[in-house]
């Protein structure tokens, strides 16, 4: 059986954990909100990428930016808040390829551990936030650094997420189509956060090319010292520090979220409607929520990955009733 090769979506027997990721044919779940918003006018749906093969949206981006890469006898090297991190590895020690992972040292324990249990040949700590203002700082530094110097250049490759067209393609070619065939094709408003911008431009592109009257609406940290692992706030960047794969003629709107709206939020989407997500969710959700009190129609909210990653956080929040104050 095991020599066999087959991808069966329906009895969900595949050749290898690859065939798990998502597609239009194997989309991750859309769930109503029920209990949260109670604004029937304008029903709130999200799109739970923790349904992922490795527990996050980022599974999407970095089997596309792989299948591709001639990456030789090297190992690879990618900055990240801890997502494609784990991605890159479990990809990656499926075709037996060396990975090093540089990440801000402010990202919760478990995800470093998960980076170190998943067998990171390296995890590069970098001496920042999470949103460091110059990508020649933190983690982007590190690995700049790596992928230029004389010395090191030619051990290492890198997907180079933040630059990568083949990071929005993902979102275009499968998270767009998924929500729109999910909504069949009533979807009004589309909520996602800033981050390398992947999500955003993919699938806001591909969403305005079916109806160009859907909102696109992208939602930041308020701060750029802010405890949401895996966002940026752009606002306020000069443009040559903006990931360059953001196209900002599909965005319509970007709505600022404190941590203290995001935790609280994501507190009571797992309280109100069973669903336990991390802080982004929360921030995204909380734009949305914000939305709903005053327009109708469909929206579509990008809940990046799940609360599991994020205890030590969460504990900090419940503990002192604000991730500000840790
Ligand atoms: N939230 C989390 C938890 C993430 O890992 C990411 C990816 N960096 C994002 C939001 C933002 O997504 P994108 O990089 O596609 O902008």
């Amino acid at each position: 059986m095991a020599q066999e090769q087959f991808c069966d979506h329906r009895l969900r027997v595949y050749s290898d954990i690859t065939q798990l990721r998502a597609s239009p044919e194997n989309p991750t779940p859309l769930v109503r909100l029920n209990r949260i918003s109670r604004n029937r006018s304008f029903p709130i749906y999200l799109k739970l990428e923790r349904y992922n093969p490795f527990g996050s949206i980022k599974d999407r981006i970095v089997y596309e930016m792989l299948k591709s890469l001639a990456v030789g006898d090297r190992t690879l090297v990618e900055p990240s808040s801890g997502n494609t991190g784990i991605a890159l590895l479990c990809v990656a020690n499926s075709l037996g390829i060396p990975v090093e992972v540089a990440v801000p040292e402010r990202i919760p324990e478990e995800k470093k551990v998960m980076l170190k249990f998943l067998g990171a040949r390296k995890v590069w700590e970098a001496d920042d936030a999470l949103c460091p203002r110059f990508p020649s700082e933190g983690a982007r530094g590190v690995v700049s650094a790596l992928i230029k110097s004389p010395a090191t250049k030619d051990r290492y490759i890198s997907p180079n997420q933040y630059e990568n067209e083949l990071n929005v393609q993902a979102h275009y070619q499968g998270t767009g189509p998924e929500i729109w065939r999910q909504t069949r094709g009533k979807i009004t408003h589309f909520f996602a956060g800033f981050g390398t911008c992947g999500t955003i431009t993919g699938v806001g592109r591909y969403l305005k090319e079916q109806s160009p009257e859907i909102k696109v609406i992208a939602v930041e940290p308020s701060s750029s010292d802010h405890k949401l692992p895996g966002m940026k706030r752009i606002t306020g960047l000069s443009e040559e520090y903006i990931p360059k794969i953001l196209d900002r003629s599909v965005i319509d709107g970007v709505v600022e979220v404190t941590d203290e709206e995001a935790y609280t939020t994501a507190a009571e989407l797992a309280r109100k409607d069973g669903i336990p997500a991390g802080p982004s969710t929360g921030a995204i959700l909380h734009a949305a929520l914000r939305y709903a009190e005053s327009n109708k129609g469909l929206a579509v909210v990008i809940s990046p990955d799940d609360a599991f990653k994020y205890t030590s956080f969460y504990q900090d929040f419940l503990e002192q009733g604000s991730p500000d104050k840790t």
